[in-house]
């Protein structure tokens, strides 16, 4: 039998069963007015969840295809584009924008910090930007950007459309698109949602609307606002083929999120991460992100000296446990561990464990309980 592991990776996160049930219920035709009734439920859902009073689109691919779309509908060739960059995800933006012929001035974060609203209110009367992208988490790091704040320097600069990725944050980190003055704000299915991989969506304001409008036609086409609105608005037509199963997985994690509530999830995220920041650091690990920065779905957790990291994560393999490396500088150096969306504290518990017993393997001096005794009286405070 196939061995049962516990993914701890930040996405795909653990998925539930009832949304599990989702995926496995038979095909309908993307037509059949009982999915058309469903995905029309979907769009609307995630609009309001998010308070978004523009478009939803709940489209088939990835995080980084919502990347090519917020990029696409709101700048043309020649634009200057403001990337903020936090780490690896915040650097994606660079070659997505270099492609696409766009003027690209970097703000980067030495890792472990963040760009802070003060050095982009700057950039921003220094020139004129079509857009400013920032990562909500930058799941490199495992920090998280101040969106509230950053939101209030971009009123000042009413011609630059603020697109927000939130793959890593969404129905994790606490957004709200018209009260932030997000323009353009979009996630992947498999992180904070709790969906298998495969569907992104992408939330787009008034004024993104707008601006896509006043680009005329555009060089992309799947990814086009234009050519999805009148699906949006109306899902038995046709452009492209929806991801059916994948459309009811995600209708149900909505309704568990809104169940749960966005802000109360939020709460979650945040006790929960300062549980496991606590435990982590009970048992000699150090957490990359800097106090003030640190993102509440998952973490990037340095190795204390003498621990190999390819013997770590084997080690935690054995113990039913997957967590993920590092990236750049880090990679060798420390590993990253998923703490969003549907992960329960039994889950916690488990990989906490894992973790114990997994570095006494590699031969670090560790207290076994120690970091699961941690975890446990913090979350009952
Ligand atoms: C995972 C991730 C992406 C990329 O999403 P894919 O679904 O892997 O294409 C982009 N940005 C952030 C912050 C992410 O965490």
């Amino acid at each position: 039998m196939e061995k049962n592991v516990l993914v701890m990776i930040p996405g795909p996160t653990p998925v539930v069963e009832s949304i599990r049930e989702q995926m496995a219920r038979p095909i309908q035709a993307f037509g059949d007015p009982r999915f058309v009734a469903d995905y029309k439920e979907l769009i609307t859902e995630l609009g309001s969840l998010l308070n978004c009073s523009g478009m939803t689109f709940p489209l088939a691919g990835t995080g980084t295809l919502a990347m090519e779309m917020a990029i696409a509908n709101t700048t043309k060739r020649g634009d200057n584009v403001l990337i903020v960059s936090n780490g690896f995800f915040g650097d994606r933006f660079i070659e997505i924008c270099e492609r696409k012929g766009l003027n690209v001035d970097v703000l980067s974060a030495e890792w472990g910090t963040i760009v802070t609203p003060e050095q982009i209110d700057k950039k921003l009367s220094e020139k004129d930007y079509a857009v400013v992208t920032v990562s909500h988490v930058d799941t490199s790091t495992a920090v998280v950007a101040p969106l509230a704040d950053i939101g209030k320097v971009m009123a000042k600069h009413p011609n630059t459309l603020y697109i927000v990725d939130g793959v890593a944050a969404t129905a994790g980190e606490y957004e709200n698109v018209d009260e932030m003055g997000i323009d353009v704000l979009f996630t992947g299915s498999q992180k904070a949602f709790g969906v298998c991989s495969g569907m992104f969506v992408v939330w787009a304001s008034k004024k993104a609307l707008q601006r896509r409008k006043d680009l005329g036609t555009i060089p992309e086409y799947y990814v086009d606002f234009e050519k999805w609105i009148p699906i949006m608005e109306n899902p038995a037509k046709y452009f492209a083929t929806p991801a059916v199963n994948l459309v009811w997985a995600m209708l149900e994690a909505t309704k568990i999120i809104k169940e749960e509530g966005l802000k109360a999830r939020a709460e979650r995220h945040t006790k929960n991460a300062a549980a496991m920041h606590k435990a982590l650091e009970s048992i000699g690990l150090r957490i990359l992100a800097d106090a003030g920065c640190r993102a509440s779905t998952l973490s990037c957790v340095i190795y204390p000296e003498g621990v190999d990291d390819a013997k770590f994560r084997a080690a935690m393999l054995d113990e039913g446990v997957v967590i993920a490396g590092a990236l750049g500088a880090y990679a060798g150096k420390a590993f990253r561990i998923g703490h969003m969306g549907n992960a329960t504290e039994n889950d916690m518990i488990v990989a906490l464990s894992a973790v114990e017993r997994s570095l006494k393997a590699c031969g670090a001096n560790v207290e076994l309980g120690k970091a699961v005794g941690t975890y446990i009286a913090e979350m009952k405070k």
